[in-house]
C-alpha cells in the first residue's frame, strides 16, 4: 500500500496512520528521529526492538545506572559510547545533537522528573504509562513540555494496535447499535520484590499498572469521558506483597450517554486483558485485547460472527508507536495520545482510588 504524504497526514489524524506507516519512503539515518532510552528494563527492550523495524526512528543514546549493561545494549544498537549517560549526568544530553527525543521507561514515580528534565534539555518526550503518580505531576509534565516547545506523548500502545482500532471502527460504524454496557479487565499474579509493590515508586497497585488499560479502553471504545465513578479495593493475600498497594480493584463508570462500564484489575490472579462491548444489535470484543501480540477481535452482529486473530508479532505495537511519534516530530503534528490523554487517566485513577477509600501516589 503506497500513500501520498497528504493521505498519510489525513490517516494520521484519524489515528490509523501508524498501522500503514512502514510504506512511507525510507529515510536516511540522519533524518531519523534519534531516541535516548531512559531506563533499560523490560519494556525498553520491546521498544528498542520495535524501533529497528521503523523507517523513521533510531536508538541514539542510552541512560542507565548500569554502565556494563548499557555498553552491551549500545553495541547491539550502534550507539556510540559517548552517548551513554548516567542518571546523574542526564542533563548533558541537551548538547547531544543526535538525540531529538527521549523514551521514559522508568518506574512510574520517576516519569515526571525525567520528562521535565528532558523537556528542559530541549528533547521531545515519549513517556510510558501511567503518565505519573499524581495529577499535579502530570500537569507539571504538560506545562514543562509546552514551555520548552517540545512534544509529549504517552505510550498508550493500544491506540496504535489494529485489533483495538478495528473494535473502535466497528462500534463507531453502528454495527452493534447504541452501546449499552462494557466489561473490561486486566491483571496478573505479581511476584514479591517488584518495584511495582512499592507505592513510592509505583504510585499504586494493579490499577495504575494494568487496570489503566481497561480504563483507557472504555474511553476510546465509547469516545466519551466517564461522568460518574464508583469503586472497591481489597487485599486478600496478606503475604507481605500488599503492604503499600492494593491487590484488587473493581470499579464502575457511567458515561454521559448512559453507557455503563464494569472493570476489574488484580495482582492476585491471571486475568487476561479483554473487553466486551454490548449493543442492541450485537457485541464486539477483544480477547486478548492488550497483549504484545496474539490479540483477537471477536464480534457478533447482523447474523455475522467475526473471529479475527491479529497475526502480527511483537514488537509491532512498539514499531507503530515509535513510528507515529517520530512522524509527529518530523511533520509538526500533535500525537494521537498526548500528555492530556495521560492526565485524564490520572484524574480518573485518582477518583477510582478516592471512591475505594485509597489514595493515588
Ligand atoms: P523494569 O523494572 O523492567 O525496568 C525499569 C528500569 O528502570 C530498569 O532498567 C531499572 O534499572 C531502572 N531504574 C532506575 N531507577 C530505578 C529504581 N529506583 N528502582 C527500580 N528501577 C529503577 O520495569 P518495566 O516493566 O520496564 O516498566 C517500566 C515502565 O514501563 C513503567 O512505567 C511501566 O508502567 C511501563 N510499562 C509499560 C508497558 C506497556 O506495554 N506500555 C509494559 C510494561 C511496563
Amino acid at each position: 500500500m503506497t500513500l501520498t504524504r497528504r493521505e498519510f497526514t489525513r490517516l494520521s489524524a484519524l489515528g490509523i496512520a501508524a498501522s500503514v506507516a512502514p510504506s512511507l519512503p525510507a529515510q536516511s539515518s540522519s533524518t531519523k528521529t534519534g531516541y535516548a532510552i531512559i531506563g533499560l528494563g523490560r519494556i525498553a527492550d520491546h521498544f528498542m526492538a520495535g524501533i529497528l523495524n521503523t523507517s523513521n526512528s533510531r536508538v541514539a543514546a542510552l541512560v542507565s545506572g548500569h554502565r556494563d549493561k548499557a555498553e552491551r545494549i549500545a553495541a547491539q544498537y550502534g550507539v556510540p559510547s559517548e552517548s551513554i549517560y548516567s542518571y546523574e549526568k542526564f542533563d548533558e544530553i541537551a548538547k547531544n545533537k543526535d538525540v531529538q527525543a527521549v523514551y521514559v521507561a522508568l518506574p512510574n514515580s520517576m516519569h515526571a522528573e525525567y520528562t521535565i528534565r528532558a523537556a528542559k534539555a530541549g528533547k521531545h518526550v515519549l513517556c510510558e504509562k501511567p503518565m505519573s503518580t499524581s495529577v499535579a505531576d502530570a500537569e507539571a509534565m504538560i506545562a514543562a513540555c509546552k514551555a520548552a516547545n517540545v512534544k509529549l506523548m504517552i505510550a498508550y500502545r493500544c491506540h496504535y494496535e489494529p485489533t483495538n482500532l478495528k473494535a473502535v471502527q466497528l462500534i463507531r460504524s453502528g454495527a452493534i447499535g447504541q452501546v449499552q454496557a462494557i466489561e473490561s479487565a486486566f491483571g496478573f499474579p505479581i511476584a514479591a520484590g517488584e518495584w511495582r509493590l512499592n507505592k513510592n515508586l509505583s504510585g499504586g497497585g494493579p490499577l495504575v499498572d494494568v487496570g489503566i488499560y481497561a480504563l483507557n479502553a472504555c474511553r476510546y471504545l465509547t469516545g466519551e469521558e466517564p461522568a460518574h465513578i464508583s469503586a472497591f479495593a481489597s487485599v486478600i493475600d496478606h503475604d507481605g506483597r500488599f503492604n503499600t498497594v492494593e491487590e484488587n480493584v473493581s470499579w464502575t463508570m457511567k458515561f454521559p450517554s448512559g453507557i455503563v462500564a464494569s472493570c476489574n484489575t488484580t495482582y492476585g490472579a491471571l486475568m487476561g486483558g479483554y473487553f466486551r462491548v454490548h449493543g442492541p444489535k450485537g457485541w464486539v470484543a477483544a480477547d486478548p485485547a492488550f497483549n504484545y501480540d496474539g490479540n483477537r477481535l471477536l464480534a457478533s452482529f447482523d447474523g455475522k460472527q467475526l473471529d479475527e486473530p491479529n497475526p502480527a508479532r511483537d514488537p509491532y505495537q512498539f514499531t507503530a508507536q515509535a513510528d507515529h511519534f517520530s512522524h509527529c516530530i518530523q511533520y509538526g503534528l500533535e500525537p494521537k495520545t498526548p500528555g492530556e490523554e495521560g492526565l485524564r487517566d490520572m484524574r480518573y485513577i485518582a477518583e477510582i482510588y478516592r471512591s475505594a477509600g485509597l489514595t493515588l501516589g
